[in-house]
Parts: structure tokens; sequence; C-alpha cells
């Protein structure tokens, strides 16, 4: 609820804050349990902040996150250890985020050992499981992170966010740096492994193509706000927002004549630090009004749909 992260820029010779880098600008959402949720905008849009603000792996500036009647914000230590139990992430990069001193074993292992949930025998079993889970074979247990293929490695992220049984996983990106060809079949190991373990996503994605097939819901980020949410289906074959509309231009159509009805902005998105006033997208609306520039519109709802645009009226 009214979810704020602001990165504080400092300069002068003293190094005081000059500014800020407005992340996450006031969003609020529910994720519905069982349910994936897509997040889509632009590289800087301030989907990872959001993702890492719901997790607390970043502090907010202000809002509330509740998870399952309790205040995430307000957890003390161990109740954060609790939590963690319950809400994982999938990284980007699967090299990045695996360290390649550590058995592939020792990698999946180690949340069992950090949550107390097994050790000893036990754990090497459980460990065997989510390797054969992820689609890997317990006989990869003892090789190392560099001896796998960048797709092999995100089944190793799976399976440690996966260890620990939780109930929501925030994906952050996690296809974007795979191969084409790789991608579809870790997307559908996530949808697999969401049925078989009853797990709520939010699926963090830059284009819709990604997220449109596999998500109930999506929200469409611009500049830290949240432009527009809805059924997945519905905001697709009728979006609402001039930039959802965007987005929706750019995902590759099997027909030529399609495309060529594709959107192109002017402009390139302008700085976090010091957004537009008013509507922040109308530096690049194509459908852009007197008004746009001087009043922000308002994240409403209109039926099952959310939006924020002064044209778009109920
Ligand atoms: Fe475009 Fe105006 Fe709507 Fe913003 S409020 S999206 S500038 S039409
Ligand atoms: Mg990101």
């Amino acid at each position: 609820r009214n979810l704020y992260k602001h990165f504080p820029i400092r300069g002068g010779i003293f190094g005081r804050p000059v500014g800020a880098v407005r992340a996450v600008d006031g969003i609020s959402f529910d994720i519905k349990k069982g349910e994936t949720l897509g997040l889509v905008g632009e590289s800087g849009c301030g989907k990872s902040t959001t993702g890492m603000l719901i997790l607390r792996l970043l502090e907010m500036t202000t809002g509330e996150v509740m998870f399952e009647g309790q205040n995430v914000g307000k957890m003390n230590k161990k109740e954060l250890r609790g939590f963690r139990r319950h809400a994982q992430i999938i990284f980007q990069d699967p090299y990045a985020s695996l360290n390649p001193r550590m058995t592939v074993g020792e990698i999946i292992g180690e949340p069992l050992m950090l949550h107390g949930i097994a050790s000893g025998p036990e754990r090497a079993k459980r460990v065997e499981q989510l390797l054969n889970l992820v689609g890997l074979g317990s006989h990869q247990v003892m090789r190392y992170p560099h001896e796998f293929s960048g797709g092999q490695r995100q089944r190793i992220g799976i399976a440690r966010a996966l260890a620990v049984n939780p109930k929501l996983v925030v994906c952050d990106e996690p296809v974007s740096a795979l191969d084409v060809s790789i991608q579809s079949q870790i997307l559908n190991l996530l949808v697999e492994l969401q049925q078989e373990m009853g797990l709520t996503y939010l699926f963090i994605a830059h284009g819709l193509n990604v997220v449109k097939h596999i998500s109930d819901r999506i929200g469409v980020m611009y500049l830290g706000k949240l432009v527009e949410l809805g059924e997945g289906d519905e905001l697709i074959s009728n979006p609402l927002h001039p930039y959802t509309k965007t987005l929706i231009s750019a995902i590759p159509q099997p027909n030529p004549q399609a495309q060529n009805s594709r959107i192109l902005l002017c402009g390139d998105v302008p700085s976090p630090a010091n957004p537009p006033a008013g509507c922040r997208f109308h530096t690049r609306c194509p459908s852009c009004q007197t008004v746009c520039s001087e009043k922000e519109p308002e994240f409403r709802q209109i039926d099952k749909r959310f939006v924020a645009c002064h044209l778009v009226t109920g």
C-alpha cells in the first residue's frame, strides 16, 4: 500500500542529499494467493525495486507491505527469518547470483541449513529431490555453477528458491538473460512447479510477450508508477492506457502486416530523479492533452481494471 522507495542523490563537498531517484513512487496493489501477477515496464521503471521491497531485501521509504495479514515492514529479525521461508526470489542473472565456490549441492542445501529445515542425510536427500524437481538430476550435486549452461544455472537458482517450500516467489526477469530457445523451457518449468507446489508468483519482465501466456493479471509500470493493472487477457486484448498500447504493439506478431501497427515512442524515458509534472508519460504520450502536463491522473478502478489516464473514464 502506497509504496515508495526514493534513493537519495548526494552531492557537493559535504555529500549532502541534493535530490532523490524516485524508483518507486507511490504504488498500491494486491497479489492473490495462487496467482501469477505479471509486472512489466522498461528498465528503470521500478519493477525490480518493487520486488525487493515486497521481500524486504530493500527497506522502503514509506508504505506498507502486508503478507497474510502481517506487516512485513514491522517484522523483527526473527519474524523476518520466518517470512523468508515463505517468500523467495529468483534473480535475472543465474550466474551472478550463484556462489562460484560452492557446489550445486551446497548452494541448494544452504537455505535448508539456514532455516533449520533439514541437516545431514535428510538434507542431502532433500537436495536430490530438488535437483530432480527442476530437471537437473541428482547426479549433478558435486558440480560447480560454471560447469552448467545458462538455462541449467537458472534451474539451480529455482531449486534454491524452492528449497524452503515458499508460498510467494518473486521471479525477477528469470529468463531475460537466457537464449530464446531456452526461455520457454524455463517458463514451462516455472508453470509446472507453480501447479505442483501451489506457488504464488510476482513475475517481473520488461516486455509483455514473456508474461502474457503465464500471468493471471498484469500490472504495467512507468517511471515508478503503476499505470494500468487488470486481468491478463483483457489487458492484452483491450489495453486502456496509451503506454500499455505501445507495449502491446511491441509484441512480435506472426503476421507481418499486423506488425506495421507498432507504436514508436519519441524520446527516452525521463530521469526518475526528475520526473515530468502531471502525467509522467505526457512527454512521450501520442494522446497527450493540455491537462496531462498540469494534473497527475489518479490510479482509478474502472470495472475490473485499474488505470491512470485522464482520457480513460468509466
Ligand atoms: Fe497520455 Fe494524458 Fe493519459 Fe498521460 S494522462 S497517458 S499523457 S493521455
Ligand atoms: Mg530489473
